[in-house]
């Protein structure tokens, strides 16, 4: 017979009835396309009520429109065996002889044995070759995620040194990688041309790797450059952050056993579809299409993108980590300087409001009522200024002590302590203290709990004295499902808004006429914490506050 070597035959010449059998019954011969099929009697059978299956009888008649198409090919008998490779019709071995020709039991066999060992070989030959392009891109993967750790640079660890991100797809060596720069290797389109072909094209893609070998296809504005870029993988790692690999247009001619547009057309006379009739050479140019990508290239593609996103992710968590210690440096640093600043300031102060007590006493007499006014106002800025260094001087002990000691606290007691030490029930004689009867113990440093009651209590006094009947109330309540402290008053209460930030330092939420530091709610929270336990507030404006804090269970500990 003449040679078909070269040429090709559409896929639409194998229907998909065909394929199916083909994947069951490996083999197939007709010994003579002019054989006089013979029916078989009964079309139904009497047990299963269905017609014979014959599909994998060696002697049973094809699809006459197959044995026309063979007909018209010129082809006498035929034997076709399938190549099937992991599971899927990969190809077929067609033996055709221009006459009649039957070919014996071994000869069929060998046929098959032949196809048999040939899908083995290709199974193998496939999975090999997947097996070492996939160590191959490993290799080089590992290389760049080395890069990207020893340069800390996205664009110079990919393209810049010995290994590059074009050496993991091969790609004719164009490529283009870009974070807001382009970094063009090869022959590729030009920066313009790329501009346009992302923000016009790719960014629309719903999913992060697009991948042709007909780019005008898709998009005709390719065209202009087909001949550089006909092929495309394009990778979206981040927002702005996209790898593309190009192959030029490799101009190919196929050459078809047949016109491939004539396919099947319906015969009138046979009232069937009756295959093409010429399958004289015929020739097709194909351009815009490039090489093939290889089956990997996609999920190598997708492995990189992987190493990049961890590697951004590892950078972006470093420089957290670097911004937090430099943060908790300059913070340590403005602590000790005011700690240094306010403990200098102490004595001079000290000393002023002493000498102006003197002053006072001594000469108020020889000053008019605008000097005596004036000395009153220096006073109370002096005091203001004595109050304004012990608590800065209290909250940065604070930060500075290093373990605290863990002791049983009488709560009661405590707090009856707190009220006699500052005569607070003095200070507020119009105000109603009360104190739940029985309180359970706390576990924690004495000093410092004494200074979380005191400013809990004393801001609940101040805020609250105001009011017609001051009432500061005491107690435990359960509060996220457990036991917590409360301290609640009738006063001016809290605006929503400044729930959280009365707990920073200097943060206040009153006017001049309440006198304050704005650090005491601060300290009660950092005593809090070191106690591992929490401090919040609950109030309606007007009408009073709840603050509520717990500590952490301490009992077992001495020291933390
Ligand atoms: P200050 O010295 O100003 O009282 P704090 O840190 O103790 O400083 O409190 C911060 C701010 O929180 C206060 O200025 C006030 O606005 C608000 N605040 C604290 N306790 C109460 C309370 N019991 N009722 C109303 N407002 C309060």
């Amino acid at each position: 017979m003449d040679s078909w070597l070269g040429l090709h035959y559409p896929a639409t010449d194998i229907p998909a009835q065909s394929r199916k059998l083909f994947l069951e019954h490996r083999i197939r011969v007709i010994t003579d396309v002019n054989y006089k099929p013979v029916p078989v009697l009964p079309e139904i059978s009497p047990l299963t009520k269905e017609p014979l299956d014959l599909s994998r009888s060696g002697l049973r008649a094809v699809s006459p429109i197959h044995i026309e198409y063979l007909q018209n090919m010129g082809v006498g008998a035929s034997l076709t065996s399938a190549i099937v490779v992991k599971g899927k019709l990969w190809g077929l071995i067609a033996c055709h002889h221009i006459t009649k020709k039957f070919p014996h039991f071994y000869q069929r066999e060998s046929v098959r044995f032949l196809a048999h060992l040939l899908s083995g070989e290709l199974a193998l030959f496939e999975t090999t070759g997947q097996i070492k392009s996939f160590e191959l891109a490993e290799n080089i993967r590992r290389q760049l995620v080395a890069q990207m750790k020893y340069h800390k640079d996205l664009l110079h660890a990919l393209t810049r040194d010995s290994v590059q991100f074009t050496d993991l797809i091969s790609c004719g060596g164009d490529a283009v990688f870009i974070m807001n720069k382009w970094e063009l290797k090869g022959n590729t389109p030009n920066v313009e041309q790329l501009k346009s072909l992302l923000y016009n094209f790719i960014e629309k893609q719903p999913k992060s790797i697009f991948l042709t070998t007909n780019l005008s296809d898709h998009f005709p504005e390719a065209k202009a450059y087909q001949a550089k870029a006909s092929g495309l993988l394009s990778l979206r790692i981040a927002e702005n952050k996209y790898i593309f690999w190009f192959k030029p247009e490799e101009v190919q001619v196929v050459n078809w056993g047949g016109n491939p547009g004539n396919k099947a057309f319906y015969n009138e006379e046979k009232q069937r579809l009756s295959p093409r009739k010429s399958f004289e050479k015929w020739s097709q140019k194909l351009t815009g299409i490039s090489q093939p990508w290889g089956e990997l290239d996609k999920s190598i593609a997708r492995s990189l993108r992987e190493d990049i996103s961890h590697f951004l992710l590892a950078q972006q968590r470093e420089e957290i980590e670097a911004l937090n210690s430099k943060l908790v440096e300059a913070n340590k640093e403005l602590e000790l300087f005011s700690y240094g600043l306010s403990h200098d300031l102490r004595a001079p102060v000290r000393g002023m409001d002493g000498y102006l007590s003197i002053i006072e006493e001594d000469y108020a007499k020889d000053l008019n009522d605008e000097g005596k006014q004036m000395l009153h106002m220096t006073r109370a800025l002096t005091e203001k200024m004595n109050n304004l260094i012990d608590d800065i001087l209290e909250y940065s002990r604070l930060s500075h002590s290093e373990g605290i000691e863990i002791k049983e606290v009488e709560t009661s007691k405590l707090i009856r302590e707190v009220l006699e030490f500052f005569h607070l029930e003095q200070s507020f004689p119009n105000s109603e203290i009360k104190l739940q009867p029985q309180m359970p113990s706390m576990y924690g440093d004495r000093r410092m709990l004494f200074q979380l009651w005191a400013n809990l209590l004393n801001n609940a006094l101040k805020y609250s004295a105001e009011t017609e009947k001051p009432l500061i109330e005491v107690g435990t309540t359960v509060k996220k499902g457990s036991e917590v402290f409360y301290v609640r008053d009738n006063g001016i209460g809290i605006d929503p808004g400044d729930k959280e930030r009365i707990f920073e330092t200097f943060q206040r939420a009153v006017g001049s006429r309440f006198k304050g530091t704005g650090i005491g709610l601060a300290i009660v929270k950092k005593i809090a914490e070191k106690h591992m336990g929490e401090v919040w507030v609950e109030s309606i404006p007007g009408e009073g506050s709840q603050f509520y804090f717990y500590l952490g269970d301490l009992r077992k500990q001495k020291v933390i």
